[in-house]
Order: structure tokens, then C-alpha cells, then sequence
């Protein structure tokens, strides 16, 4: 525990200033309750402390750079009711571990689809989040997440379970009120929020954040400030999560989180000095203006093209704002789970992330996309780190 909490402190930098707290219309101070105290809790006490953090920094160490590795379309949770689903999710488990042993990121984007919630037959999927997020953690290792169309989706009951003998496997739990059984036995999805307020609040190295309220029910709407090591107030690179949708709700960015967008950068990067970039799931339909058709063709770079680009179902002004905006250098998306390569859109790069997880549709070879940031001079290249060490599909994202 000692060394996990030093941990803490070589990544965590906590500033009081309130200048910078103004200048982040959507953060909130974050209240979080220790290993100890999770423990704790879990064991059924009642005497939890909360205790509230100041805010947390990013900071580049110095003379290195910083390493981000995305895992996207973890799928934890599927088929949760086979004995085949729950094997998935400890495959999953190793393709990250290795991923994190073979590049000792600083950081962990996990771009969506984390869990399959419309397989889930609780009524906590949090309980699979949790799971999905474990490797990261038990390293020591801050993350963000973003949410992707399958995370908070209702459960979906197979077909099979009512065909003959016709009786569903699974048994709902016992209750004295028939009204309140029946309720727990709909397992409507955990919702957005839940996931994220618990993540959170259980997470001294989540720097998940809400979002604000105005955009619910999209939720995972925030920036991240990346520092130079010298000084916080000195912004390196902002990192922006949108929530594509899906799931409860259509798969959009709304005019209303692009609006968000363009106060915030105009707030807190108005000459458009500082670079930027963005995170999200669902590829937008700019993704299928670039799109490469057989192959993969320069000045694309990627392995695997073997899907069309499956983009959310409306454009309402968000790729406008991006493509205005030099300071914009790449966007990174999940979802597809047979594409994995980045092309050059205008000023910017459309990239898609590499499928991680064994949740989830597809049989190609579970890896990571991994960028790494410089400083002096401000550079973002990215490579894809396959389960068995491999590297590929290099490209150099800046000018
Ligand atoms: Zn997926």
C-alpha cells in the first residue's frame, strides 16, 4: 500500500488555484474514498470517510514524454451467462496486462464500449467496469473513460432461454415483494451516470469526469490539461472526451456538446496556441470521406481495413469546429472493430484505436493504439502494440 500510494504522488499534482478552476467550466472536485476505505466497504462497514481531493493535474515528466494507451471495445460482460463470455473477459485482462508491461504508459484512455451492458443479467454492471478497469489500476496507472453505444444499454434477453424446455436459466432474485422482484429482474442497464459516479467516486486515478449537466444525457464531456513538468499552469496539450451516444439514447454529437466545445476552447485556448486532442467512440461521418478502399494506401496508415465505417447517424457542426481549428491534431475513435487505421482530413488526422478486448464482434488480433507526446517541439507520433509485442502501423501525427 505504501508503494502504491507513492505511486499516487509521482502522478497526482494538486493545485488550489481557483483562476484555473475557472477556467474549466466542467470540473468538479472530486470526491474519493481510499483502497482502504473501498475495502472497507465492500466488507460492509459503515464508517466510509470521504474524503475531497483538490483538483487533479497531468504532468509531463522531465525529459520524457508522455505515453497514452488506448483500449477500446473491451466488451467485459459478454455473454455473461456462458461459460465462453466470462473466458473472454479474462482474455481481455491479459491483452491489456501485456499491452501495459511491454509500454509503461503514463496514462489509459479507455475509448468505450467498456462493457457490454445489454448482456449483463445484474442489475450493477459496475461490478464488470470495475473488472475492465483493474489492470490499469492495480498498476498505479491514471485513466479517463468514455462511453460507447453498448455501455449502458438495457439487458437483452436471448432468445433461447425460451425456447424448449423453455425455461430462462437465469433466477431473478428473491423478494417479500413480488413488485419489487419483478423490478429487479428487468436489469434495465446501469445508467451513464451511475457507471461514472461510481467510477469515480471508488478511484483516486479515474480522471473520468460527468460532464455537465446541460449535455446529459450525454455524459463523458470534459478536457484534460496536460502540463509541462515546470509549471501547471502551462498547458501542453488539452485532451477532450465527447460522448458519441448510443445505447440509451441515439448515436450523435449533439449541436449542444459542439457548442460546449467551442466555449470551452474559446475560454481556455482562444488563439488556439495550445494543441489539441479528441477522444470520443463512434466514428463520425467524416471517417467515410477518408475511409481507404482496398487496402490500406498511403498517406493512410494502418493493418486492418475490413469494414465499412459504421459513423454515428448525424453530423451536427463538431467536425466543423475541429477542422477550424489548427490546434486540433487528431481525433481517436473506437467502435469498428476491423479498422485500425489513421487518415489525414484536412488540418487533422481521423484515427481509429485498435480492438482490445476479446468482447465483441470480430476475430482479429486483440492490441492497443498507443501515442506519445512530446513537448519541445510539440509532437504526437502513434503505434499500434499488439497482445504478443508486436509493433506496427507507425505514423507521425504533427507536421
Ligand atoms: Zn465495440
Amino acid at each position: 500500500m505504501e508503494n502504491f500510494r507513492n505511486l499516487l504522488t509521482i502522478f497526482f499534482f494538486f493545485s488550489l488555484s481557483l483562476l484555473y478552476t475557472c477556467l474549466f467550466p466542467c470540473v468538479d472536485s472530486i470526491s474519493t474514498v481510499g483502497f482502504h476505505d473501498q475495502l472497507r466497504q465492500h466488507a460492509g462497514s459503515r464508517t466510509v470517510a470521504l474524503r475531497t481531493k483538490p483538483e487533479k493535474y497531468l504532468r509531463l515528466r522531465v525529459g520524457a514524454p508522455f505515453k497514452i494507451a488506448l483500449f477500446a471495445d473491451l466488451h467485459f460482460g459478454e455473454d455473461a451467462w456462458t461459460d465462453w463470455g466470462p473466458r473472454q473477459d479474462v482474455n481481455s485482462i491479459r491483452v491489456m496486462s501485456n499491452v501495459l508491461s511491454y509500454e509503461t504508459p503514463d496514462f489509459v484512455v479507455y475509448l468505450g464500449d467498456v462493457i457490454t451492458a445489454n448482456n449483463i443479467a445484474v442489475a450493477n454492471a459496475s461490478l464488470y467496469w470495475d473488472l475492465a478497469i483493474s489492470p490499469t489500476r492495480a498498476r498505479g496507472i491514471p485513466w479517463a473513460t468514455v462511453f460507447g453505444n453498448h455501455d449502458d444499454a438495457a439487458f437483452e434477453w436471448p432468445m433461447e432461454w425460451f425456447s424448449p424446455p423453455g425455461i430462462p436459466r437465469l433466477r431473478c432474485p428473491v423478494s417479500n415483494s413480488s413488485c419489487l422482484g419483478e423490478e429487479e429482474c428487468s436489469f434495465r442497464g446501469t445508467s451513464r451516470l451511475d457507471l461514472i459516479k461510481n467510477e469515480i467516486k471508488h478511484n483516486e486515478l479515474s480522471h473520468s469526469r460527468n460532464g455537465p449537466k446541460e449535455l446529459w444525457p450525454s455524459v463523458s464531456n470534459y478536457v484534460l490539461n496536460l502540463t509541462s513538468p515546470e509549471d501547471t499552469n502551462s498547458p501542453v496539450v488539452f485532451l477532450y472526451f465527447l460522448d458519441s451516444g448510443g445505447g440509451s439514447y441515439p448515436q450523435v454529437i449533439s449541436s449542444a456538446q459542439a457548442e460546449w466545445f467551442n466555449s470551452t476552447t474559446r475560454m481556455i485556448n482562444p488563439d488556439s496556441r495550445v494543441p489539441e486532442i479528441i477522444f470520443w467512440h463512434i466514428p463520425s461521418t467524416a471517417y467515410k470521406k477518408v475511409a481507404p478502399v482496398f487496402g490500406i494506401h498511403k498517406p493512410c496508415v494502418g493493418s486492418i481495413n475490413r469494414e465499412r465505417v459504421a459513423a454515428q447517424e448525424a453530423e451536427t457542426g463538431i467536425m466543423k469546429l475541429l477542422v477550424e481549428r489548427p490546434s486540433v491534431k487528431a481525433v481517436f475513435v473506437g467502435h469498428n472493430h476491423g479498422l485500425d487505421w489513421c487518415c489525414p482530413y484536412k488540418q487533422l488526422w481521423l484515427c481509429f484505436a485498435r480492438h482490445t478486448g476479446y468482447g465483441g464482434y470480430g476475430g482479429w488480433p486483440r492490441g492497443a493504439r498507443i501515442l506519445e507526446i512530446t513537448q519541445k517541439p510539440f509532437s504526437l507520433r502513434s503505434w499500434i502494440r499488439m497482445e504478443d509485442g508486436r509493433v506496427h502501423s507507425e505514423v507521425v501525427l504533427t507536421p
